[in-house]
């Protein structure tokens, strides 16, 4: 299937405003499919179907695609280009208008999430999905480069925040691949990589969500701060009690949010709720 040619022939017209830079490699596809770990028995929910190059190579090894696409005029594009999967559904609509629920209800079962996410929605849908979803097993995505080191790093680090915790104190998360800028048609300004999220919500027993949310969003608002002077702001904590708090699990009264670790913050969100 040559997608270069489709959208040529249909007069597609790219629209940026969506993050509209599509993988045509199948090689490149057909790996990105293999990290993902899905077999016969999976069903699929793609967010952004753009061409359908991954909706294909997902198509060839899952049970069930259900992709999501918010450009109607790639529709004479997605009927030619997957003309052959009969285990494709696709939803010419926002994703974000959707509630996860109803996604869900749509899916029917546990699935794994894959997508190439435009640039503009990649945080929202990720934390989405962490947060409200109750059936993803595994996501998968494709996002910016700088995004994707966020996700993994490890505490101590520049990279290391809000998203890092939100996300691996309820999944493990890896990059499996860098994707260089050109691989894309057209190439867009920034590079990429893939990460994979496995969901283990057992991970760490957090009592609270709510409270745990809170406390991570508080302790990197204003990252160069202490983690004392954060709790006595966000929290109307006096000093001794957030004192209190750290010493109790041993985290030095001088941290930042920065120097926990993701165990720490779970330790410190159940102690303060
Ligand atoms: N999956 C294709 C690929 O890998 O070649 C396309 C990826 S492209 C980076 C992102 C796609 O997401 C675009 O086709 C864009 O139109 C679509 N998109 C952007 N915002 C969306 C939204 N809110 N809901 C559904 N699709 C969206």
């Amino acid at each position: 299937m040559d997608i270069k040619k489709i959208l040529k022939d249909e007069n597609f017209i790219f629209k940026k405003a969506f993050g509209q830079n599509f993988l045509t490699d199948d090689e490149l596809l057909s790996s990105i499919v293999d990290l993902s770990g899905i077999d016969e028995n999976t069903t699929v929910l793609e967010i952004g179907v753009g061409g359908g190059t991954l909706t294909r190579a997902i198509s060839k090894k899952a049970k069930r695609v259900v992709g999501f696409e918010i450009d109607k005029n790639l529709k004479p594009v997605l009927s030619k280009s997957l003309k052959d999967c009969s285990n494709v559904e696709i939803v010419f609509e926002d994703v974000m208008k959707w509630d996860i629920e109803r996604i869900e209800e749509l899916l029917g079962g546990k699935y794994t999430l894959i997508a190439n996410l435009p640039y503009y929605i990649t945080t929202p849908i990720i934390m989405r999905f962490i947060e409200d979803a109750k059936m993803v097993e595994s996501i998968v995505i494709t996002i910016q480069k700088e995004v994707a080191e966020r996700i993994v790093a490890s505490e101590k680090t520049a990279d290391y925040g809000s998203i890092t915790v939100g996300i691996n104190a309820v999944a493990d998360s890896k990059i499996v691949k860098y994707l260089p800028r050109e691989l894309f048609y057209p190439a867009p300004n920034v590079d990429s990589a893939v990460v994979k999220i496995d969901i283990n919500k057992n991970k760490y027993n957090i009592n609270d969500s709510k409270a745990f949310r809170k406390l991570v969003k508080n302790a990197f608002t204003m990252r160069r701060k202490t983690l004392v002077n954060n709790l006595m702001k966000g929290y109307g904590f006096s000093r001794a009690i957030c004192e209190e708090y750290l010493t109790k699990l041993n985290i030095p009264i001088t941290s930042r949010g920065e120097e926990l670790s993701v165990k720490q913050f779970v330790d410190l969100s159940n102690l303060i709720s």
